[in-house]
């Protein structure tokens, strides 16, 4: 089963003020549809059976209505994961109630929400969501982010995060760390209780495949999953990219989705 652990779509009426906003300060162009509709034709041409919508949300008075839209659109084709942030008052709660809901996971943005993994205030979703439910965090940089402002989602925050929850189950998005891949072999690479998705918009094509295989081999294939980070880069070519890597059959079947599946449990 193909599954891409990392997607993005919104609902029809702010799908077009969602573009504008990343396209201007967050300087990522969006390629294709950030809608149902979209992401679901994309799919049947890049035959991802399965797409792990991750909720992204600016406020905290935005996460209950964020993920009752995630909720509404679970399917045989999308599984979304709960939108959080750091200043709900009842994460345990929120939490609870998306697990109710058929939820499998939570996906946390440190950089467009401004607060570490490891900040004790996000310890009760932690504590919560136990050694069932999966945390999809965004890890390493931005395209917009400079060097003088603080690096939230460094790998070495998701591994201190780790060491408080050995248990959690992990997915640190971005190869482990986007324009951070130096921190994350150090913090991240190679540890057992993690595993890391390949997103790298707009094209996984701007990491060579050597150093792609590499990184592969050195976290281990069962530990890898197939992410796009679609609208902002496609499922068609990502895989193509994978796919073409001197790997096994049988790790290529893990990565292109055997992996997530296991991991959580579609
Ligand atoms: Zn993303």
């Amino acid at each position: 089963m193909r599954v891409d652990v990392h997607t993005h779509v919104w609902p029809e009426r702010i799908a077009e003020t969602v573009r504008q906003l990343t396209a201007g300060p967050m300087k990522l162009e969006m390629a294709f549809r950030n809608t149902v509709d979209g992401i679901k034709a994309h799919m049947r041409e890049s035959g991802v059976e399965k797409s792990v919508v991750l909720g992204i949300v600016e406020r905290a008075d935005q996460v209950t209505r964020a993920n009752d839209w995630l909720m509404s659109i679970q399917d045989e084709m999308l599984v979304p994961f709960g939108a959080m942030h750091p200043d709900l008052d009842d994460k345990a709660g929120e939490v609870r109630r998306l697990r109710d809901g058929g939820v499998k996971g939570i996906k946390l943005h440190p950089i467009i929400n401004g607060f570490y993994p490891d900040d004790p205030k996000m310890y009760p979703a932690y504590e919560e969501m136990g050694d069932s439910m999966v945390v999809a965090i965004h890890s390493g940089l931005l395209p917009h982010i400079g060097p003088e402002e603080p690096a939230y989602a460094a790998p070495e925050r998701i591994m201190n995060l780790l060491r408080q929850f050995p248990k959690l189950k992990v997915i640190a998005l971005h190869l482990g760390g986007f324009y951070m891949l130096d921190e994350a072999e150090r913090y991240l690479i190679g540890r057992e209780n993690i595993l890391i998705d390949t997103a790298w918009p707009p094209s996984l094509g701007e990491v060579a495949s050597d150093t792609l295989a590499a990184i592969i081999n050195r976290h281990g294939a069962h530990k890898v999953c197939f992410g796009t980070d679609y609208p902002f880069a496609s499922q068609v070519t990502d895989a193509d990219h994978l796919l073409a890597l001197p790997l096994s059959d049988s790790q290529k079947e893990g990565i292109m989705g055997e992996n997530a599946r296991e991991f959580i449990g579609l």
